[in-house]
């Protein structure tokens, strides 16, 4: 037989007092986190509801079953669901006194905002009753049901929200009154009937037959009925499009599935000295060591969130008269909160009557600056050491630091303010409903997501956006919780701004401003300010915290960190992130513009004279280009690859030409122009390849056209001697790309020798430059031993190296196939943006076999990989020496490589 699965486990203490816990922090993969932190603060003896926290993957086996309980849950549940009766000493549904629980949702990520759960569940016409005289108070027992029944008929039966907003809307306009709270015991209970009756005219009899009585559909009066479907609806929240989105976008597994928490409810919404609110231990904008968050009084649970009514700052809390001494407490209970997890939490809590209720905490999420910040003064307050703090910091996240802000010697008008919610700027077009940002973006214009506040239904949009302007909702409003994690510039609360989504435009109190679909507008999410029209941006400066914590990596990391730059300003700015060289400097990115023409000439040309001519002006160009770059670096390695691109990529396009032709013939063109122009498009055909990708390019070409290499390994070693002779130290390294075989690289090497010595020689200087080779082709991999007797460096091309080792167009592919191949699970993630296994172990291989054939061989990657955070993890695996990646990505690089060093020891 097989072992009984446990599935359901209790948190909270007992009749008695005894904590009777089954979890902790350690078990989020079966508790979920909400589940698994609940259990540990009942473990530290902080003031927990009791409840029980039904597993991850109780849910996964629902949702693969084609939604079917697995065997015996449901009579656990019953068993567990008894218990807690006893533990509170109150029963479900009971007309005397009832227990009421929330059904909370809770994966083993945080995905904040993204699943379901429903409050006060077992309230029905009888308990009702019973709330009525627990608590002598009806206007909150029946604001307690109209909620409960608002909330399981939108959440469990996936009802309009709007339908129970208006009838709300509709009775304060009848009564006269414009806030919830003005609604009396009356007026609340004439809702519940109401909205029993909504929810009758909207649920379907046929979906859900048991629901049916006497005919048709009622409000479900079973509390055992209630939550079984509340449960149904929090695994199927697993499977929502906007959870699903998230996950993706986040790297999240979808088989992790979510725990479900079942646990006592309690008020926050029973009057004066009754609150509910969240907060951070620290800022988690900008790191400061303070208390942050937002309270509401007499509230519930998403209220404070949602921004229908204007919060309090938690500060205050300890000043209300009736919650001081609950203040008192949660501010104890912050600082116990992080000596125990060693790291800023974020926390829900509830005030019932003066009492105080901790409702959730997690690791808290926050801004790059924050999380800088944060590291750094635990780092000093000795709440965790240099390798913990290192380790802190997404480096993905970084990349928020090295966004845009307002260029200081802008001039603008501040149109109006708010709360500075994320920082970084942003410069859009305005745009006022998530499926516009999504077609801005899509048609390539950036945009500037304005809403009222924003919901989880808004997340594509917030994606596709450069930030996000909210008129409405506090710093930890949806908006601003989401736009720090995305790290998007996000200004929110900016209550002069009174938005009409319908007619996509908003208008800013106090000034006669109309904003308009359309409008260009700039946001800066440090300050909190906005514009109208572009701003001018600049890119932030390496200082501070950020550099701190660089500092901090490079004494972890092994990997040397290098840029891939092309020209002086790309390579000072490199330095300044602080690459230790250039791994990638490709030449065909030096044949653009007026040089094209040059090299056109060269290519078209039969006539050796002029052919040489040509040459002899790209070598002028070129060497002029090289000194530039060595100067920049001085000092340090500039790896210089070999004209690579197919010849025809520098020639005009044939269908363009064809045009031309045909237009100079349709209006009686000149003749002798025409006929030229014929000649040229037959010459420029005859470049045409099938498969330009694996054809003439890359050292096939310097073998075809030995001129080229010639002229480029001269300009190189002229540059050199030139800086040499002022004193200089310049590094540079010759890459031949594209090899096969050792022969090819053999050949080629031989032409960079003999011309290094020429020019060593005219010049009267000593130059010593290393020649080596890209391995992005599948046989070099394998033939790497041959091929390093040839080499004195290595660098995978992993781009190529992943194109050629699938057979991958990328171009190709990534437009039309891997988006449905990631959909279908047949490709984890997209192999370009992160090093697929089978391509790693090609590169594991080629530095094996690399080694045996020359002991000295220095290996690195310079495809996009090379600053992918995940990829370099590999990469560190594997033993390489460098990884080299474009200049904004060397701080992500440096972080990252530090990090999977760490993770090593
Ligand atoms: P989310 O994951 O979206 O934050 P939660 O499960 O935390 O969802 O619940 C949403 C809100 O309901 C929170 O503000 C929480 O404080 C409140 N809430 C949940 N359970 C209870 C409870 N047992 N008593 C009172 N309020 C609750
Ligand atoms: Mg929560
Ligand atoms: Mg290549």
């Amino acid at each position: 037989m097989t072992e009984p699965v446990k599935r359901v486990y209790a948190f909270g203490k007992d009749a008695q007092g005894n904590n009777v816990t089954e979890g902790n922090t350690t078990m989020k993969a079966t508790l979920g986190g909400k589940g698994a932190n609940l259990a540990e603060m009942a473990n530290i003896g902080l003031p927990v509801p009791p409840g029980f926290t039904i597993s991850c993957q109780t849910c996964m086996e629902y949702a693969n079953a084609g939604n079917v309980w697995p065997e015996g849950v449901l009579d656990t549940i019953h068993e567990y669901r008894l218990d807690l009766e006893d533990r509170i000493g109150k029963k479900i549904g009971d007309a005397e006194d009832p227990l009421l629980v929330s059904v909370r949702s809770g994966a083993p990520m945080s995905m904040p905002g993204m699943m379901d759960t429903v409050l006060n569940l077992g309230l029905n016409d009888e308990s009702i009753i019973g709330l009525i005289k627990q608590t002598e108070n009806p206007r909150f027992a029946w604001d307690s049901y109209r909620r409960f029944i608002q909330m399981f008929s939108n959440v469990v039966m996936g009802l309009d929200g709007d339908l129970f907003e208006n009838a709300i809307n509709a009775m304060k306009a009848v009564r006269g009154v414009k806030s919830d709270t003005d609604l009396t015991a009356e007026d609340l209970q004439e809702l519940v009937a109401e909205f029993k009756g909504i929810f009758t005219e909207n649920v379907s009899g046929e979906e859900y037959p048991a629901l049916v009585v006497d005919g048709s559909v009622q409000f479900p009066q079973d509390p055992m009925v209630q939550l079984k479907l509340a449960i149904e609806a929090v695994f199927g929240s697993w499977n929502n499009p906007r959870a699903v989105l998230y996950r993706k976008k986040n790297k999240i597994s979808d088989d992790l599935g979510t725990a479900v928490n079942v646990q006592c409810m309690v008020f926050g919404n029973k009057g004066n000295t009754s609150a509910t609110g969240v907060a951070f231990t620290r800022n988690p904008a900008n790191g400061a060591k303070e208390f942050y968050g937002d309270y509401l009084v007499n509230a519930q649970g998403e209220d404070v969130v949602a921004g229908i009514r204007n919060t309090s700052p938690i500060a205050d809390l300890k000043h209300v008269e009736g919650l001081e001494e609950a203040g008192r407490e949660l501010e104890e209970i912050f600082v116990l909160l992080e000596n125990h997890f060693h790291d800023m939490m974020d926390i829900e809590f509830t005030i019932e009557q003066g009492k105080l209720f901790m409702l959730q905490t997690r690791v808290g999420k926050r801004t790059a600056a924050a999380a800088l910040h944060i590291a750094i003064d635990m780092e000093k307050e000795g709440l965790i050491d240099k390798k913990e703090a290192v380790r802190r910091v997404a480096p993905d996240q970084l990349d928020q630091l090295l966004h845009p802000q307002f260029d200081k010697n802008a001039d603008y008008d501040v149109l109006a303010r708010g709360l500075n919610a994320s920082p970084g700027a942003a410069v859009g077009e305005a745009v006022f409903s998530s499926a516009d940002a999504v077609a801005a973006a899509e048609a390539g214009r950036k945009c500037v997501l304005v809403r009222w506040e924003t919901n989880p239904d808004d997340l594509a949009g917030m994606i596709a956006a450069e930030g996000i302007l909210t008129s409405h909702g506090g710093k930890t409003s949806h908006a601003a919780v989401i736009a720090r994690g995305m790290g998007a510039p996000c200004v929110c609360g900016v209550e002069a701004l009174k938005i009409d989504a319908e007619k996509k435009q908003a208008t800013v109190a106090g000034t006669d401003v109309v904003i308009k679909e359309g409008d260009m507008i700039s946001l800066d999410g440090t300050s909190g300010i906005v514009v109208l029209g572009a701003v001018d941006l600049v890119m932030p400066e390496l200082t501070g915290d950020l550099d701190t914590i660089l500092e901090w990596a490079d004494e972890f990391r092994k990997l040397g960190v290098r840029a891939n730059a092309d020209n002086p300003e790309d390579a000072k700015l490199s330095r300044d992130f602080g690459a230790s060289g250039i791994g990638l400097c490709r030449t065909e990115h030096m044949f653009l513009g007026e040089r094209k023409q040059i090299i056109q000439t060269f290519i078209l040309n039969d006539d050796d004279a002029v052919r040489e001519k040509a040459v002899g002006e790209l070598f002028e160009a070129q060497t002029g280009d090289f000194y530039g770059m060595f100067k920049e670096m001085d000092g340090l390695p500039v790896i210089v690859r070999l004209l690579d691109p197919p010849l025809h990529e520098f020639l005009e396009s044939p269908r363009a030409l064809d045009v031309e032709i045909a237009r100079l013939e349709a209006t009686g063109g000149d003749k002798t122009l025409i006929a030229e122009k014929r000649m040229l498009m037959e010459r420029i055909d005859g470049f045409a390849e099938q498969n330009p990708m694996l054809g003439l390019r890359g050292c096939r070409l310097g073998i075809v056209y030995p001129i080229l290499p010639e002229m480029q390994v001269r300009a190189i070693a002229t540059a050199t001697a030139k800086l040499k002779k002022e004193g200089l130290d310049p590094k540079p390294e010759i890459m031949i790309p594209l090899v096969s075989t050792v022969a090819e690289l053999e050949k080629l090497r031989a032409v960079a020798e003999k011309i290094i010595a020429e020019v060593a020689a005219e010049e009267g200087v000593e130059l010593d430059i290393e020649v080596g080779t890209m391995i992005e082709l599948p046989r070099a991999a394998v033939t790497a031993d041959e091929i390093a007797t040839q080499a004195d460096f290595f660098s995978f091309g992993t781009n190529d190296l992943t194109q050629t080792t699938f057979g991958f167009s990328r171009d190709d592919v990534e437009a039309e196939f891997v988006p449905q191949y990631l959909q279908e699970h047949l490709l984890p993630y997209n192999p370009f943006a992160t090093i697929d296994p089978g391509v790693a172990k090609l590169v594991e291989m080629g530095v094996k076999l690399g080694h045996e054939g020359n002991p000295d061989l220095v290996c690195g990657v310079c495809g996009e990989h090379g600053g992918d955070p995940d990829s370099i993890h590999t990469f560190n695996k594997i033993g390489l020496d460098y990884v080299s990646c474009s200049p904004y990505r060397v701080p992500v690089a440096r972080l990252a490589a530090a990090q999977a060093a760490l993770e090593e020891e």
